[in-house]
């Protein structure tokens, strides 16, 4: 009989490997890790309770010194390009910071993971974006008054549909972003979207010709300042309160060219990307969650009294062993997903010569034109498009994201299983204890549902590694990227394209300046 499981590789069966071998810093991971626990200790985790409690009264309350203490620890800036003056983490690492602070309160952690999440589109950017909103962002953190931002994908009739870019195409989308001289009137609704109503700036996305959404899905960043905003409501939430879901309004808001994320009609595969990087940092949330229900149902094991005599029986260690066993291979596919991600699929584009010479050019250059115009030019946002298929493939990112939305979809039925079994455990001996418990359940129903219901995670898990498909995940080639036999001009050497080659010469000019040479190193 023929095997149908595709052979694997031991690379592709165990990332880790590879990414240690290319340079996942365990000792850099340990640090951000320590650094994390100290503020979940000292921030989270006596707050949690009281915040859920107000939250759940009044879901428009909000607490801006968590989020001041956050910014003070970089909790806004660990993913923004070392270049533009952030802390250059990656999916691994958010997802390491993620588990931690999910440990303590995922509600609070959701604040900066929903931040996070609504930065993703502008890192896809490039360099075009480092000297907007995201040094916007920098200054506002270390100024006390730290801007948040969110991503708004969801509307009230689609979903599931708006995170597939085959559903896209059949969804009911009803928001519209309608081209006018200078920019684009964005309208619609948007709804559930994390921190939707204390974000000051949102990434979008929205279809600039409603009958065919997957082929005009377009990302804005948009300005809550902007006239036409507003938030229509927020949500009365059952789990992780902490952080607002709001519906959002828009009435014909000016969005101008300059803030197109990436080039119009390229939304649906910048989503898929930005969905593969944030699925590994939303299966340690629920990691975290069931690390903390774990964590709390051991410590009162241990320590209380009453409850000591419980541990010598042999059902209650076979319930703490399973929790264990849950809590690590939730990790393992974390940690597995997020490594393929940052190191083999997404690996190459990030350790580019071009990208990395980029970073080398100072702000107050960067910031001058010609550099300028260019960064936000056509063709350069073709030499990004054309990088990216230099240096991955269809294939890969499939993979990746299907290994991200294994990690999601299985992290969060650990989430949910471990905190029930732990409330099981403790049943009505310690109501204080139960209170957290009981939180923590709630926390974990949301892991289920967004980034992508489990089903549609799953559904993906089939797609690419059952059936070794390709979802469209790469904005394509422009015509004028292909050559005539429809190859991409780089042919594996991105700095061959003559648009990455523009891009070069540009930075070999501007390395000059500053006295920088075209490798990346100082001269
Ligand atoms: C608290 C909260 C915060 C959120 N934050 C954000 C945010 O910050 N930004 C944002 O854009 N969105 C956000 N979301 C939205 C979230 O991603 C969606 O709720 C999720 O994608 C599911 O969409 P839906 O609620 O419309 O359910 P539906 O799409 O209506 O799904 C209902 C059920 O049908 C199943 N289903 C649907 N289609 C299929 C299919 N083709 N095959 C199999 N099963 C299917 C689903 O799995 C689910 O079980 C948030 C949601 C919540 C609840």
């Amino acid at each position: 009989m023929t095997s149908i499981t595709p052979r694997r590789s031991i690379s592709e069966q165990f990332p880790r490997v590879v990414a240690n071998g290319g340079g996942l810093d365990v000792r850099e991971l340990e640090r951000l890790r320590s650094g994390a626990r100290s503020f979940a200790e000292e921030h989270l985790r006596p707050r949690a309770l009281e915040i859920d409690r107000r939250t759940g009264e009044d879901p428009s309350w909000f607490d801006w010194d968590l989020v001041r203490a956050g910014a003070e620890r970089g909790m806004l800036s660990f993913l923004i390009p070392k270049p533009a003056g952030g802390g250059g983490g990656l999916s691994t690492q958010a997802a390491v910071v993620m588990e931690e602070l999910c440990a303590a309160c995922p509600g609070i952690a959701l604040i900066f993971g929903a931040h996070a999440l609504g930065v993703s589109p502008l890192l896809l950017g490039g360099p075009s974006q480092w000297d907007g909103v995201l040094s916007e962002l920098i200054a506002s953190q270390s100024s006390g008054e730290p801007l948040l931002m969110a991503c708004a994908i969801t509307e009230p009739e689609a979903g599931t549909d708006v995170e597939d870019p085959d559903l896209l195409r059949r969804a009911r989308i009803t928001s519209h972003a309608r081209r006018v001289p200078g920019g684009f009137r964005l309208s619609g609704t948007k709804r559930f979207i994390s921190n939707g109503s204390v974000a000051r700036w949102i990434t979008i996305l929205m279809p600039t010709d409603p009958r065919r959404p997957a082929q005009t899905w377009t990302c804005f960043l948009v300005d809550a300042a902007s006239e036409g905003f507003s938030v229509a409501r927020v949500e009365h939430k059952m789990g992780q309160r902490a952080c607002p879901a709001a519906e959002l309004s828009f009435d014909e808001v000016f969005v101008p060219d300059e803030r197109v994320v990436g080039r119009e009609g390229d939304g649906a595969p910048e989503t898929m990307i930005v969905l593969a990087c944030s699925r590994p940092p939303v299966a340690a949330i629920a990691t975290g969650i069931a690390r903390g229900a774990y964590e709390r149902v051991l410590g009162w094991l241990q320590e209380d009294r009453a409850a000591r005599g419980l541990l010598e029986r042999q059902h209650v260690q076979l319930a703490l062993a399973g929790m264990e066993e849950e809590i690590h291979l939730a990790r393992q596919l974390y940690m597995d997903a997020a490594t393929e991600l940052d190191h083999r699929a997404l690996g190459g584009v990030m350790s580019h010569p071009s990208v990395r010479a980029l970073g080398h050019v100072p702000a107050s250059l960067r910031r001058r034109s010609p550099i300028r115009g260019w960064l936000h030019s056509e063709r350069a946002h073709d030499a990004t498009v054309a990088l990216l298929h230099a240096t991955t493939s269809e294939r890969a990112v499939t993979r990746s994201l299907a290994l991200s939305s294994m990690a999601k979809a299985r992290g969060g039925d650990v989430a949910m299983r471990v905190t029930g079994a732990a409330l099981e455990l403790v049943g009505l001996r310690s109501a204080p204890l139960r209170a957290e418990l009981e939180k923590l359940w709630r926390d974990a129903k949301l892991c289920q549902i967004y980034e992508g219901t489990n089903q549609l995670n799953r559904l993906e898990v089939y797609r690419g590694l059952c059936h070794s498909e390709t979802i469209n995940c790469l904005p394509p080639l422009r015509r004028a990227q292909l050559d005539k036999d429809g190859g991409v001009h780089t042919n594996g050497d991105v700095r061959a394209n003559p648009d990455v080659r523009a891009h070069l010469d540009l930075d070999e000019d501007a390395l000059a300046h500053a006295g920088v040479n075209g490798e990346g190193g100082r001269s």
